[in-house]
């Protein structure tokens, strides 16, 4: 799919002051010899029918016309012309092709195998092209425990295509074209987005950010997938509950300290041992408690203290 824009006059067999009816009528007639269903399993057909069909898209289009004839290929910017805004539906109702638009995955089905093979592989295009809806995609953060009790923000890679998060898809900014997209509307290399994460009351949370997936009409939605980072031995329960250890240095038990852990400050009361639970009111996710068994240890007791005096 990463051929070069050659010249749809050209490609179409027309001159340059053909009129809409004569580039209409060129490519019908193309389509009509190249159409899939006529050249079972011939690949250079399929290649030659996609090639008219986005030379004919380019030249039915006031604007792509213009545009092409102005600078040529060189003036498309990328070397190709933006096909996302073009009328693919009715480009090909113009070749006489029959596509079913209520089709499985939701990719048209023809009924012919070449033809929907041809339609997998322009499928992302024609999704761009707003015939078909976006794709959903996926994302995943790993917050620290005090992130997720407290909420923050978040910035995540959603891969592309994707829909354009200044203009969100419409390719239109504040002086004409978006900037960050050049009016296409998409970011090809994903986008990244900046995410305000409440404060969570479980792990594995779900964030829907409506409308950021895959470019399509609809738009495709993107989802985080929030997940949080725990420290070994903690556990954390459906209701948001966190339970963890904390290990003390000899001698910290019984003469009770107050030490930093996870985000919060735990006060260990004077007379604690080795065993004993200390509960931190709403020290866990969502208003949940934080529920600590204490441990003793030298060097695991040195290294809380080590961790906490640089964090
Ligand atoms: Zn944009």
């Amino acid at each position: 799919m990463t051929r070069t824009l050659t010249d749809p006059y050209t490609t179409l067999g027309v001159a340059r002051s053909a009129d809409a009816a004569e580039i209409k009528a060129a490519y019908r007639r193309l389509a009509m010899q190249y159409h899939p269903d006529r050249n079972p399993g011939d690949k250079g057909a399929e290649e030659r029918f996609k090639e008219i069909s986005e030379a004919y898209a380019t030249l039915r289009d006031p604007e792509l016309r213009a545009r092409f004839d102005r600078y040529g290929a060189a003036g498309q910017g990328m070397g190709r012309p933006d096909f996302s805004t073009a009328d693919w539906q009715t480009i090909f109702q113009e070749a006489d092709i029959k596509i079913d638009w209520s089709g499985r995955g939701n990719v048209p089905r023809t009924g012919n195998m070449v033809f929907d093979a041809l339609f997998g592989a322009m499928a992302g295009m024609m999704r761009s092209s707003g015939l078909l809806p976006g794709e959903d995609r996926d994302v995943s953060a790993l917050l620290t425990v005090p992130e997720a009790r407290s909420g923050t923000r978040r910035r995540v890679h959603v891969p592309g295509p994707s829909v354009c998060v200044r203009c969100r898809g419409t390719g239109q900014g504040s002086a004409g074209f978006c900037d960050v997209c050049g009016g296409r509307g998409v970011s090809r290399g994903g986008a990244q987005v900046e995410v305000e994460v409440p404060p969570l009351r479980k792990d594995d949370t779900r964030l829907r950010l409506k409308g950021l997936g895959g470019p399509g009409r609809p738009p495709g939605d993107a989802y985080v997938h929030l997940n949080v980072q725990l420290p070994p031995g903690a556990a954390l329960a459906p209701d948001g509950t966190l339970r963890a250890e904390l290990t003390l240095l000899p001698g910290e038990a019984a003469r009770g300290v107050t030490t930093d852990v996870l985000g919060v400050e735990v006060v260990v009361p004077k007379g604690s041992a080795s065993g004993d639970t200390v509960r931190v009111p709403e020290g866990g996710l969502g208003g949940s408690d934080l529920l600590l068994t204490l441990k003793t240890d030298v060097w695991g007791g040195l290294w809380r203290r080590v961790r906490n005096a640089l964090s």
